[in-house]
């Protein structure tokens, strides 16, 4: 089932992810319902804080792109991941980025050409893989998405300034969405 996606301004999206000891049926189910949402939004990757849940937990589907990517050990997608540690960042790439989370926002931004992930499966299993291109692009968001970082962080100050109505925009709309914590009458009513 496809779930709604948190927008900018949505206070989890700045929240890190709590790591996932014990899989339970609730997230082999959350897992599956954010591969569906990934797909509904023609994303290459969504993490658990898009669909509002703090968990370190990401899937990642680069097959559908047309740019270039590898990755050894060959892994079916989606990539389910859980509780993953990226590291061996190893030369650099430029490139457009966009987020579920920001819609109409795309800048250029600079990421490890090279990464190395380490992550557990749905099924317990430990497993390590390198990547480069797009996928290395893609672990490198949806990790920072874990750790409560934004791509709009990483630009640099003159496009994130260029954006900026825009985002201010956003997180208006969002907060407005919010449930607000109100005031009860009846703390009001004095005796
Ligand atoms: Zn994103």
């Amino acid at each position: 089932m496809a779930l709604e996606i948190v927008k900018y301004g949505h206070p989890v999206l700045r929240e890190k992810g709590k790591r996932i000891d014990h899989v339970t049926a609730d997230i082999r189910q959350l897992a599956a319902d954010m591969i569906a949402t990934m797909y509904a939004a023609e994303g290459v990757g969504l993490a658990a804080q898009q669909v509002g849940r703090p968990l370190m937990l990401t899937v990642i589907d680069v097959t559908p792109t047309e740019l270039p990517w590898t990755i050894s050990p060959k892994l079916p997608m989606p990539l389910v991941l859980l509780n993953p540690v990226l590291s061996h960042p190893q030369g650099e790439q430029i490139g457009s980025e966009g987020c579920l989370s920001v819609p109409e926002v795309n800048a250029p931004i600079r990421r490890a050409e090279q990464v190395t992930v380490r992550a557990r499966t749905l099924d317990g299993k430990d497993i390590g893989f390198d990547c480069t291109g797009l996928l290395a692009r893609a672990a490198q968001h949806e990790m920072d998405h874990l750790n409560g970082v934004l791509f709009i962080d990483r630009m640099d100050a003159a496009t994130r300034a260029s954006f900026a109505g825009k985002l201010k925009k956003m997180q208006k709309e969002t907060e407005a969405t919010l449930d607000k914590p109100r005031k009860s009458r009846r703390s009001l009513v004095r005796l």
